[in-house]
C-alpha cells in the first residue's frame, strides 16, 4: 500500500489555450469580442467605493442576481441556480442528478468536460452518436438510462437540433433527469425554457460567458422546477455555499438588466457569422449552418491539423480538436467583422499557397 493508492486519479479537462501575446487574434475560446453592458463598468466603479463589504459573506442565494434573472426569463426565483461558470453549475448538476448507477447518455461529439466530470464522478456513461451530418438522433436516448446531457446547439459543431427532437428526447425520459446545455443558445438558436413547465424532468443552463461578454467574470445558471433547484442547492451548500463573489452578483445583476445591448451585441455577431460562413463556403470549406458564435468547418484539400498550424503561424489562434470523426475540422469563433475579416485573408492566402 502507498499514499498513492488513495489519490483521485482523472485525466483532466483541456481548456483552450489563453495566449500572453496580445496581438494574436484569438479565436480559440468562443469569447465575446464586445466588452460587457457599460452597466457592468458602472458597477465595477461603484464596488471601488463599497469595499468595505468584502468583509461580509456574499449572499448565499446571490438574490440580485437571481431576481435579475428571474425577471428577464419569467420565472421564480426558487427556480434558478447560479453558479461559477455554467462549469461550476453543470458539475453540480452531475453530482446531484446523476445518481442510480446506470450509465447516462450524452452524443459522442460534444462539449468533452462530460466525459471527464463522469470520470470525476465515477458516473457510467454511454456516447450515443450522432448522424453523418452531425445531427442528434432522438432515438438513441430513448433506452435505459441514468441521465442525459446534451448542448443545444451542440459543442463543437455549432449545429441546432430541431425542437421536435429535444422534446422527444425530454418526454421521452419521463424518469430522468434531462439536462440542455445552451450555453450557445442566445446567438439564434430556439430555447427549451418554454417547456419547463411541462417538464419536471428538464434542466436549463445558460452561461453569461458568450453572449453576455462575461467569461472572465465567471457567472452561469440553472433553470427548473423549484424542487430540482432545492436540490440542487442542497448539494452546493454541503460543497462550498460562498462561491458566488459579490462583483459577480452585482456585475451579473446589470448586465441581465440591459437587454437593448444584449440584443445589439448578439445580433453584430449573427451577422458577421454569417458573412463569414458566405467567405467559407466561397473558398470550398464544408460545414454546417451554425447557431452559435463559432462555426465548424473543414476543407476537402488541407487537413485540419495543416490548417491551425498555418493559422498558428499567421497570429491567429482557433480550436482544432484531434479526435476521431472531428479532426479535419477548426472551430473559429466568430469575432469582430475586422477580425473576420484578417481569418478570411489568411485562410485564402493558406489556401492559394498550396
Ligand atoms: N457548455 C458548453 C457547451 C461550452 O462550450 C462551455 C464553454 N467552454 C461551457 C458549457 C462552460 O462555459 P462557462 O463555464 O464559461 O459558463
Amino acid at each position: 500500500m502507498s499514499f498513492e493508492d488513495g489519490i483521485r486519479k482523472v485525466v483532466p479537462y483541456v481548456a483552450g489555450e489563453q495566449p500572453a501575446d496580445r496581438n494574436i487574434i484569438k479565436l480559440n475560446t468562443n469569447e465575446n469580442p464586445y466588452p460587457p453592458a457599460p452597466g457592468v463598468q458602472t458597477a465595477l466603479r461603484e464596488l471601488a467605493d463599497r469595499s468595505a463589504e468584502l468583509r461580509l459573506y456574499p449572499d448565499m442565494n446571490a438574490a440580485p442576481l437571481t431576481a435579475a434573472l428571474a425577471k428577464k426569463y419569467g420565472l421564480d426565483p426558487e427556480q434558478i441556480y447560479v453558479g461559477v461558470g455554467s462549469d461550476d453549475v453543470l458539475s453540480m448538476c452531475f453530482l446531484t442528478f446523476f445518481n442510480t448507477g446506470k450509465p447516462i447518455l450524452f452524443p459522442d461529439i460534444t462539449y468533452s468536460f462530460y466525459d471527464v466530470w463522469a470520470d470525476l464522478y465515477r458516473i457510467p456513461y454511454i456516447q450515443v452518436p450522432l448522424d453523418e451530418n452531425f445531427d442528434i438522433c432522438a432515438d438513441g436516448y430513448l433506452r435505459d438510462n441514468g441521465g442525459v446531457i446534451f448542448p443545444n446547439p451542440n459543442a463543437p459543431t455549432g449545429v441546432e437540433a430541431d425542437p421536435q427532437t429535444v422534446e422527444k428526447i425530454i418526454a421521452g425520459n419521463p424518469g430522468s433527469i434531462v439536462i440542455v446545455d445552451e450555453a450557445y443558445v442566445d446567438f439564434g438558436a430556439r430555447s427549451v425554457l418554454p417547456l419547463l413547465d411541462r417538464y419536471e424532468n428538464l434542466i436549463v443552463v445558460q452561461t453569461f460567458s458568450k453572449s453576455r461578454a462575461m467569461a472572465g467574470m465567471r457567472i452561469g445558471f440553472a433553470m427548473a422546477s423549484p424542487g430540482l433547484i432545492r436540490a440542487l442547492k442542497d448539494v452546493k451548500f454541503s460543497f462550498n455555499s460562498y462561491t458566488m463573489n459579490l462583483p459577480s452578483i452585482l456585475c451579473g445583476a446589470e448586465a441581465v438588466k440591459d437587454d437593448g445591448y444584449f440584443r445589439e451585441i448578439t445580433a453584430k455577431i449573427v451577422s458577421a457569422r454569417e458573412d463569414f460562413e458566405e467567405k467559407l463556403r466561397g473558398m470550398g470549406f464544408v460545414f454546417r449552418n451554425s447557431k452559435s458564435n463559432f462555426v465548424f468547418a473543414r476543407h476537402p484539400d488541407i487537413s485540419g491539423d495543416e490548417l491551425f498550424e498555418k493559422l498558428r503561424g499567421k497570429n491567429i489562434c482557433v480550436r482544432h480538436f484531434g479526435r476521431p470523426r472531428i479532426r479535419e475540422y477548426l472551430r473559429i469563433t466568430i469575432g469582430t467583422p475586422a477580425q473576420m475579416e484578417a481569418v478570411t485573408h489568411a485562410l485564402k492566402e493558406i489556401l492559394e499557397e498550396r
